[in-house]
């Protein structure tokens, strides 16, 4: 049955890689409900809480009729043109150019190489002028390559042709696709480049993989059939939780760069974005962070794409919208993304171990957590976590850390009362046939608070479990990961104990960077001893005199110096200044997992699978 059109065709032509500018077009066919054509530029993209204003980076606006005569159009508000329509107007096209340089998952980008392009970051969207129910019919999308690339997408193919483009009249190649409404048009991404697509079919579902390298590095065939058969363990680990997803085809696009890093979930696509030391041999912890990247943006299909906050089923693009339920939906991912990383195989118990203690660091050495709880952290998203700035962490916490960290502690718990049988991932997947997209016989979609609390507690062992969720989600204050480990036999150590006599190194409790011979402060950890008197942006000059413009100058103008005073000689604001100091050690926080775990903890990391 072919879906009813909504007579709307979205193009891109990518052939211009050198202009850096997309081409992009929209044709809207008749009838229409106004005089006035009405369209705004999505202002976010779900998934990233931050109105980035796509609409910056667009020129060149024309719009004409059906017989190619220019129509009158102006900028309204910040994100919208208005175009004048006449009573003989039977169709309009818009074609604008878009600057597309931002390399990030969460943005279009366009050379020579490759486009990564993301719907909500380049088509405006009709909001009066068109019967609204248009937009949730089948729409048309065009992209016009150079000749040889191929795309990567979750839209559905309906054929290619070579010769002209239509936006640039530039020779190449035409790539067609439909989408069957609003969401899943939004929610996707096109990455198109000369690469290979490899395809390949795990548990009866077709998966695609489309690698970019950002400087032309060719990637490790060797490293590439490792990570392709880790993809495969980490798939099957989770379709053993959840099921086999009644949806097909999922699209991963991996770009590999000098040093960005990032991820970002569509429905059945994720981009995600490494240094490309994770595909060069050698490397284990680039490596294990990809494996880790891919299987949470993976879960993301279930926990926030079909599971997804009530407020969320219909995503205003225009607008912020809030959930105090990020730290379910990014700390839950993280954490049980990394599970499923161990429980598949895919990683050794010491990789867990070992991004454990990296996350225990990051945790320790920064105290939000006493200021502000994981819903406000939630709500706050659109504020805080993409303005982070030097004092960020001293009150406010990540709530995917804090979130993951939380959701452990519960998850403990919840074993502990459940005598084994169930846990927190047990919890996702309950949720998901109550509350998900795409599920037969759900009771209503999208969750709520509420939702989360009566699911855990009508779970055997969950029943008064009630209180501590509210108390993990509302109080200021850090989940207690010594009890949380304790329960699985085991011990939460310093990472480099203190031995028997060994000189105890002055501590300062900042973090710095050094550049051009200068040794700069960039933002105070928990405990620093020089909070009071030193700032981010000033540079240490000398210690006790002696001048400090290295880290290493620094680190041994330290050594031996605990629990001694110290003269410190900084530069505040270009003026000098000398504070006297009583400098401590470093403290010893419980971060590494010391112990072999308990039958509980091999339970826990065991897999899933049946076969
Ligand atoms: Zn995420």
């Amino acid at each position: 049955m072919s879906r009813q059109s909504s007579g709307i065709r979205f193009l891109i032509d990518a052939t211009e890689g050198e202009s850096r500018r997309l081409s992009v077009g929209i044709e809207i066919k008749g009838p229409f409900t106004s005089s006035n054509l009405t369209m705004h530029f999505p202002r976010w993209v779900p998934g990233s809480y931050f109105l980035r204003e796509p609409i910056q980076h667009m020129t060149d606006f024309i719009a004409t009729d059906q017989a190619g005569n220019a129509l009158a159009a102006n900028r309204k508000d910040v994100d919208a043109m208005r175009i004048k329509l006449s009573s003989d107007t039977t169709s309009v096209m818009l074609t604008y150019q878009l600057l597309a340089v931002n390399l990030s998952v969460r943005a279009n980008h366009l050379d020579t190489t490759h486009l990564h392009m993301m719907p909500p970051f380049t088509w405006f969207m009709p909001t009066e002028g068109i019967d609204s129910s248009r937009m949730n019919m089948e729409h048309i999308v065009e992209l016009h390559s150079p000749k040889g690339w191929t795309p990567a997408t979750q839209y559905t193919s309906s054929g290619s042709r070579s010769g002209k483009g239509e936006l640039t009249s530039n020779q190449g190649t035409t790539h067609c696709f439909t989408s069957p409404n609003r969401d899943e048009f939004l929610d996707a991404i096109i990455e198109c480049n000369p690469n290979p697509m490899d395809s390949w079919v795990v548990d009866g579902r077709t998966h695609h993989l489309k690698l970019w390298d950002s400087g032309g590095h060719e990637v490790d065939a060797g490293m590439l059939e490792r990570f392709k058969e880790d993809m495969d363990k980490v798939v099957k680990e989770h379709h053993a939780l959840f099921g086999i997803p009644a949806w097909d085809n999922y699209v991963t696009v991996i770009h590999l760069t000098e040093n960005m890093r990032g991820g970002l979930e569509h429905l059945n696509s994720q981009t995600s974005m490494l240094p490309r030391q994770c595909l060069i041999p050698g490397h284990e912890d680039e490596y294990r962070d990809l494996v880790s990247l891919y299987s949470h943006e993976y879960l993301h299909q279930w926990n926030v794409k079909r599971l997804r906050p009530r407020n969320f089923l219909d995503y205003d693009l225009q607008r912020e919208g809030h959930s105090d339920l990020l730290w379910w939906f990014e700390g839950g991912t993280s954490w049980l993304g990394d599970m499923l990383c161990v429980r598949s195989g895919a990683w050794s118990e010491e990789d867990w171990r070992k991004d454990f203690m990296r996350k225990m660091k990051r945790h320790t050495a920064r105290h939000g957590m006493e200021t502000e709880s994981l819903a406000e952290s939630s709500h706050d998203a659109w504020i805080h976590l993409y303005r982070g700035h030097a004092f960020s962490r001293e009150t406010q916490i990540s709530y995917y850390l804090e979130g993951e960290l939380a959701l452990m502690q519960l998850d403990s718990e919840l074993r502990r009362r459940s005598k084994g049988e169930v846990g927190v991932c047990d919890l996702a997947a309950e949720l998901c046939r109550k509350h998900a997209l795409e599920y037969e016989g759900v009771e209503r979609l999208g969750v709520t608070y509420k939702d989360i609390r009566r699911t855990l507690t009508s779970m055997k062992g969950g029943r008064q479990l009630g209180s501590m969720l509210d108390a993990l989600m509302h109080d200021r204050k850090a989940p207690d990961m010594e009890a949380t480990m304790d329960f699985f036999g085991l011990n939460l150590v310093a990472e480099n104990p203190l031995k028997e006599g060994e000189e105890k190194h002055g501590w300062l409790g900042v973090n710095l960077s050094a550049k051009g011979g200068k040794v700069t402060v960039t933002s105070h950890l928990a405990g620093s001893p020089i909070r009071h008197c030193v700032m981010p942006s000033d540079e240490i000059v000398a210690v006790n005199g002696v001048r400090t413009s290295s880290m290493n100058a620094l680190k041994t103008s330290l050594k031996g110096k605990a629990g001694s005073e110290v003269k410190l000689m900084v530069s505040h604001e270009g003026m000098l200044h000398e504070h006297t100091v009583e400098i401590v050690s470093a403290p010893q926080h419980g971060v590494k997992l010391e112990g072999k775990g308990n039958a509980r903890w091999r339970a826990y990391i065991a897999t899933r699978q049946t076969q």
